[in-house]
């Protein structure tokens, strides 16, 4: 299949970028890594009139760890650099976890974090990380900037809640708290596919031992990414236990409502999403016990 005609616009810097999004709104679309948007395309799914590239602004990439107690990861950094980056990875051990999950290493050379987030694909793994972790996503147009938590910034089925004339130029990163630990697991039919469901997991203990956070958060089980931590509240002031995490599994059991799909009936993600909240969390548990 070949797209509908379109004008393609390389921009070679944030501010031109923004401009040209601010002149054309809604027919004008950014191209970041491609991969989800050329294959719309191509299928007539999206008919974007304008593409404006961002592959030459130079500033939209790469990672910044001097914030102390937050990592600023710039919108074009592509999969490929996150996976290399070995800091970055110990720093945010969701994202080692998750990337190798993420499509074949041909797409992840091209994917960007700002794209796969801007897609807000409810399958996808970044989304839910970014719930998992409350990033904060920067945006700028040419009227100003704004920043967003992860929460927020999914608004539905594909749909961010960006302006015509926005783009997402960040994702700001909390760094975990001191005795903290996280765990992403995911069930999908071959490796490289979108997750039938997937659970994002991280627990702080305190002192004694004694859970004094935690969150959660799943894919593949709704319109959004889903934050579960107030399902994960209970374990709050209690030991990481079988029984303990199982109430946990369970909470959450409740509290989705996964649609289904050819792949998996609606029992059946609900069933995973209860087996992997529990595996998730004994072994984000795990991980800060033998830290
Ligand atoms: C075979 C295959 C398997 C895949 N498997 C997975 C998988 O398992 N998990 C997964 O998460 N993904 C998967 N993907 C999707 C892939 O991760 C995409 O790379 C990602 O979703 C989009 O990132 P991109 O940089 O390619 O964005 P693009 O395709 O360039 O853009 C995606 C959308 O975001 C908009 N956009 C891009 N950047 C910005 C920005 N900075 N601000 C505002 N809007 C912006 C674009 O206009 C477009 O609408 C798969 C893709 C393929 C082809």
């Amino acid at each position: 299949m070949k797209p509908a005609p379109f004008t393609y616009i390389a921009a070679s810097s944030l501010d031109q970028a923004l401009s040209l999004k601010a002149e054309y709104g809604e027919e004008a679309r950014f191209l970041a890594g491609g991969q989800s948007l050329i294959p719309a395309m191509n299928f007539r799914l999206a008919r974007p009139a304008v593409l404006i590239d961002l592959n030459g602004v130079a500033d939209l990439a790469g990672i910044d760890r001097s914030g102390g107690e937050t990592i600023r990861v710039g919108a074009m950094t592509r999969y490929r650099a996150m996976e290399r980056d070995q800091p970055f990875l110990k720093a945010c051990p969701l994202f080692a976890d998750a990337l190798p999950h993420i499509a074949h290493p041909q797409i992840r050379n091209r994917g960007t974090i700002g794209g796969n987030l801007s897609h807000a694909d409810p399958a996808s793994e970044l989304p839910a990380i970014a719930t998992a972790m409350q990033a904060r996503m920067k945006i700028s147009s040419s009227r100003g900037e704004r920043e967003l938590e992860a929460s927020e910034f999914f608004a539905g089925l594909l749909t961010t809640s960006l302006e015509a004339d926005e783009m997402l130029t960040a994702i700001v990163l909390p760094t975990p708290k001191p005795r903290s630990g996280s765990c992403f697991l995911e069930v999908a039919r071959r490796r490289g596919d979108f997750a039938l469901a997937g659970v994002a997991a991280v627990v702080t203990l305190d002192d004694q031992g004694r859970c004094e956070g935690a969150r959660l958060a799943l894919c593949g089980v709704g319109d959004t990414p889903v934050d579960a931590s107030d399902a994960a509240a209970s374990l709050v002031g209690q030991r990481c236990t079988e029984q303990t995490i199982e109430a946990v599994a369970a909470d959450v059991q409740k509290a989705i409502d996964p649609p289904g799909n050819v792949h998996a009936s609606a029992d059946y993600q609900r069933h995973i999403a209860g087996v992997l909240t529990r595996r998730a969390l004994a072994a984000a548990h795990e991980r800060v016990v033998h830290a």
